[in-house]
C-alpha cells in the first residue's frame, strides 16, 4: 500500500482518505510518498482515456484498475468536445495544449469531471455513511466546473464562494444560473485569497467539523489542495508528450518544455509530478500576470506576498498565496515537514519566507519564470490571431507572452507546449478589447467576437444566456463559516 503524507509532517493517509479529507488535519496538503514511473513507450498506441487511466492508477493507490477505468470513462466520454479530451494544436512554432474542451470551457473540467466520483468511491471504500459537503473557493473557473461535476451526485452537497468583483461577466453568469438540488453559490466581498483563506479556515475549525458531523456531513474540498484534483492533471502532460511523439515532432526520450499560466500552482505542480513519474520535462515555465509573486520566488527564492494585489483581465491568476507551492517546497526540501510547516507559518504571520538552498537549486534547475502585464497579454492575443489565426483567452495569452520572452532570453532549443486553460469566450469582452474592437459586455461581447473571428462559441457558454439566474447570495469574508453552516443545515 502506498501512502500520502501531509506536507507539514503530520498525518499519513491512503489515497481514499486523502481524497475524502481534502486537507490534512495539521493544515498540510497530502503528497505522494513515492512517484511510480510510467512506461511511456508502452503508451504509444493508447487513446486519451487509456493514458488517463494509466496515470491515475499509478498515482492513486487503493483503487482497482477497473474502478479507475470506469471513472475515467464516465467522466470524459461524450462530455468533452472531442474524445481526445485535450487536443494539441500547432500554433506558430509552438504546440498549444487545449485543456478547455470540457463541459464548462476551462481546464478545471479535466480534474473536476473525475473528482466527484473519486470522492464517492473513497467514501464507499472507507465505509463512511455521512454525506460529503464540498466547500470550494474559486477565482472563477473551479466554481463552475465543480458545480457541474457535483450537481445531483448522491450523498454530496457543494457550496462555492467566489470574489464578488473578481470574475468575468460570463463566469458569474455560469455560476449564477447553476441548476441542481445540492448546490449553493455565494459571492464574497473580498478577493480570491480572502475566499480561499476563509474556506481553509472552515476545514481546520474543529467546531465546524463537529457541527457538520452532527448533521451527518463531512467537509471536503474541490480545490487543488485535494490530491484527487491534482492527479487527473498529471495525465495531460503525458498525453501531450505522446502526441508529439506520434506526430514525429520528437523522439521518445527527448526533452520538452511546458509553459503554464499559473495562479494557485496546481497545474504546474502536476507537470512537476509528471517529471517525477519519468516524463522528460525540460523546463516548466511559470507564467504570471501582474500578480508576479511566483516569478520573483522562482528567480530569487523569496516568497513575499506583501505587495499590491492587482485585478487583471486574467482573474483566475489573480492570486498572491499559491497554495500548491507548499507541496513543491515539501518535495524539493527532501520531504522536510517541519521546515515546510515553518515556511507556511512565516507566510501567514509575516507574509514572507525565504526558501532554503536545496529548494532554490531545484527551482533553478527545473523551472523558468516570467510575468506579463495587460499590454503584453493583449498584444499576444492580437498578434497570435493576426499571424496564426488562433484565438487565445486572456490567461493563455499571459502564457504566450511569457513563452515569447522565454524564446528570446533562455538558451533552450527544446520543443515547447503552451497550456491553454480557457476558452476565449469566457473572457469575451477582454479578448474583444485586445483585438481593438468596440467594447461590449458579456453576451454581446461573445456575439461580436463570433462575428469577427468565426471561432465557434462553445455550446455550454451559448446556453447560459437563456438560463434564469438562481443564485444571488453575497456575504462578507468573515461570514464564510456562517454561510457554509446555513447551506449544509
Ligand atoms: C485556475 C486557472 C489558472 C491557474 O491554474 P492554477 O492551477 O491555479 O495555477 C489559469 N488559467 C485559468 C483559465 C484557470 O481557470
Amino acid at each position: 500500500m502506498k501512502f500520502y503524507r501531509s506536507t507539514r509532517g503530520g498525518a499519513r493517509a491512503t489515497a481514499p482518505e486523502a481524497i475524502l479529507g481534502g486537507i490534512a488535519p495539521d493544515g498540510g496538503l497530502f503528497t505522494p510518498e513515492e512517484f511510480p514511473k510510467i512506461d511511456i513507450g508502452g503508451l504509444r498506441g493508447a487513446d486519451a482515456q487509456a493514458i488517463w487511466s494509466e496515470v491515475l492508477f499509478a498515482l492513486l493507490d487503493g483503487f482497482s484498475r477497473a474502478e479507475i477505468e470506469e471513472i475515467v470513462s464516465l467522466g470524459y466520454a461524450g462530455k468533452f468536445e472531442t474524445e481526445d479530451i485535450a487536443p494539441l494544436a500547432p500554433v506558430g512554432g509552438a504546440h498549444v495544449l487545449e485543456l478547455f474542451r470540457g463541459p464548462t470551457s476551462a481546464f478545471k473540467d479535466v480534474a473536476l469531471s473525475i473528482l466527484p466520483r473519486l470522492i464517492s468511491l473513497s467514501r464507499e471504500k472507507l465505509g463512511v455513511k455521512d454525506g460529503i459537503a464540498v466547500l470550494t473557493a474559486t477565482s472563477g473557473d473551479t466554481g463552475k466546473a465543480a458545480l457541474e461535476g457535483f450537481r445531483d451526485v448522491p450523498g454530496t452537497r457543494i457550496v462555492v464562494f467566489y470574489p464578488e468583483d473578481g470574475v468575468s461577466d460570463v463566469q458569474k453568469a455560469q455560476m449564477a444560473t447553476q441548476r441542481g438540488g445540492n448546490v449553493r453559490v455565494c459571492a464574497v466581498r473580498g478577493n480570491f485569497d480572502d475566499a480561499q483563506t476563509g474556506v481553509k479556515r472552515v476545514f481546520l475549525d474543529d467546531r465546524a467539523n463537529k457541527w457538520a458531523a452532527e448533521r451527518g456531513y463531512r467537509l471536503s474540498s474541490a480545490n487543488s489542495i485535494n490530491l484527487g484534483r491534482l492527479a487527473p492533471q498529471v495525465a495531460y502532460y503525458f498525453k501531450a508528450y505522446l502526441d508529439l511523439v506520434r506526430a514525429g515532432a520528437i523522439s521518445l526520450g527527448d526533452g520538452v518544455n511546458f509553459v503554464v499560466p499559473t495562479g494557485n500552482f496546481g497545474n504546474i505542480l502536476a507537470g512537476d509530478f509528471a517529471r517525477r513519474m519519468g516524463l522528460p520535462v525540460e523546463k516548466l515555465v511559470c507564467a504570471s500576470n501582474e500578480n508576479d509573486v511566483l516569478t520573483d520566488f522562482i528567480r530569487a527564492g523569496v516568497y513575499d506576498r506583501r505587495r499590491a494585489f492587482y485585478k487583471t483581465a486574467s482573474p483566475s491568476m489573480d492570486i498572491l498565496v499559491s497554495s500548491n507551492l507548499e507541496r513543491y517546497l515539501y518535495l524539493a526540501s527532501g520531504c522536510d515537514g517541519a521546515l515546510t510547516a515553518k515556511l507556511m507559518r512565516d507566510l501567514s504571520e509575516k507574509g514572507v519566507y525565504v526558501a532554503p538552498d536545496a529548494v532554490r537549486d531545484a527551482l533553478k534547475e527545473g523551472f523558468w519564470a516570467g510575468s506579463a502585464g495587460e499590454r503584453e497579454a493583449f498584444g499576444a492575443i492580437r498578434s497570435t490571431w493576426e499571424r496564426h489565426g488562433y484565438l487565445l483567452d486572456t490567461h493563455t495569452a499571459v502564457a504566450w507572452a511569457v513563452y515569447e520572452r522565454f524564446l528570446r532570453e533562455a538558451d533552450n532549443m527544446c520543443p515547447t507546449v503552451v497550456l491553454a486553460t480557457a476558452s476565449p469566450y469566457k473572457f469575451a469582452s477582454s479578448v474583444l478589447e485586445a483585438l481593438g474592437l468596440p467594447a461590449a459586455d458579456g453576451f454581446a461581447a461573445m456575439d461580436a467576437l463570433l462575428e469577427r473571428t468565426g471561432v465557434p462559441i462553445p455550446k455550454n457558454l451559448a446556453e447560459v444566456r437563456g438560463l434564469p439566474v438562481i443564485h444571488r447570495d453575497v456575504c462578507d469574508k468573515e461570514r464564510i463559516l456562517d454561510y457554509a453552516k446555513g447551506a449544509i443545515a
